[in-house]
């Protein structure tokens, strides 16, 4: 693929590796990429980051015409720089495309666009312990035209974003509540794609476990409010009496997420049983009361694992290995960030070098 480069004057300055935080420092360039009918996929440039201009009637800007991925790169030891399974985040966004109708931005587009822009901004990939450069990809529509349809116009970005550890204090157990009310998917809906109205149609969930003192939701199946299905950005696993349980990912409610597959790989290697299975909230809750719930963490790109320490569901609490980072839930973090950042041999394939 050709991509032109729009070079700016002034870089800035990095910020300080200790304090990164979550997303709130962008690199000087980005990606992008345009797509109309005739042409398809076309333009591939890397210019500088900064605003961009839109229509006021632009489509995305009306019916959330939109889908996005995130994955991250990793600084070796060796100084080198890795990806993480990207084609798996390629597919995903080309199933959530085809779901929105939107157009698909083949494997190696994806891939290639991300490889090339990382390598630019290889100095932005920062050097501490636990620290990644977060990469955004994300498609919108573009065409500015009201009414409910099929966009002409499509715009495929990359854009990244050096990151420390996604929760400031590290593994620390979070708590999490189960919403019996506002639901995040059903069958046939869009649960299963990462588009941005899926976040939107989340935020009050998340701001009801905020007022009560927790931190995340864990969100129940659409139909009928029994079984868990995942987190807001994080799939969901539970250890019980030696066995592994998360929901499954063929009804299409559930985000197939990369990091899940991963440790469900590691898993079974391990020798453990997984189940993807459907269970119901108020099990979850006896088998915490019978002590049979050993560990409980959820798992996404951004915050790898993130051990659970508490679950509330209606008014009754369980709090999990007493609020510690269970061993298991230890040891997949250590398997899966040595693997990401290249202190572990890749022995699955699964890393992508960029530079
Ligand atoms: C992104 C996301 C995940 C995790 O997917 P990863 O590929 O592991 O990062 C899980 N659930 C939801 C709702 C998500 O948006």
């Amino acid at each position: 693929m050709d991509i032109r480069f729009v070079e700016r004057k002034d870089l800035k300055e990095k910020p300080d590796w200790n304090k990164l935080g979550f997303g709130k420092y962008f690199t000087d360039y980005m990606f992008e990429m345009d797509w109309d009918r005739e042409h398809e996929w076309h333009d591939a440039r890397i210019v500088p980051y900064g605003p961009i201009q839109f229509d006021p009637a632009c489509v995305v800007l009306h019916y959330a015409q939109e889908t996005f991925e995130g994955l991250k790169a990793y600084r070796r030891e060796d100084g080198k720089i890795q990806l993480f399974r990207p084609e798996m985040n390629a597919k995903r966004m080309q199933n959530s495309n085809e779901r929105l109708c939107m157009p698909k931005v083949p494997v190696d587009i994806f891939v290639d666009a991300i490889k090339a822009l990382v390598e630019k901004e290889k100095d932005w990939v920062p050097t501490l312990p636990n620290t990644s450069l977060y990469i955004r990809p994300f498609v919108f529509a573009t065409e500015a035209a009201l009414g409910v349809h099929m966009a002409t116009n499509y715009r495929f970005l990359v854009i990244l974003s050096p990151v420390g550890m996604y929760y400031a204090e590290g593994l620390n157990p979070v708590k999490i509540m189960i919403e019996d009310e506002l639901v995040r998917a059903v069958q046939g809906g869009t649960g299963f794609t990462k588009c941005g109205g899926n976040y939107a149609g989340s935020i009050a969930g998340q701001v009801k476990a905020e007022k009560e003192g927790y931190d995340q939701v864990l969100w129940l199946d659409g139909a009928t409010r029994t079984y868990v299905e995942e987190v807001g950005s994080m799939n969901i696993m539970f250890k019980i009496d030696g066995e592994i349980y998360t929901a499954p990912i063929n009804e299409g409610t559930v985000l197939p997420g990369v990091t899940r597959d991963s440790m469900i790989h590691i898993l079974k290697d391990w020798g453990y049983k997984v189940n993807e299975a459907h269970l119901k909230a108020e099990d979850l809750m006896r088998y915490g009361h019978e002590g049979k719930l050993e560990e409980v963490f959820g798992t996404g790109t951004a915050a790898v694992i993130s051990p659970v320490g508490k679950l509330k569901f209606k008014d009754d609490v369980i709090t999990i290995n007493d609020m510690k980072t269970g061993e298991l839930t230890q040891k997949l973090y250590d398997t899966l960030t040595g693997i990401q950042w290249g202190r572990l041999p890749d022995k699955y394939g699964w890393t992508v070098e960029v530079c």
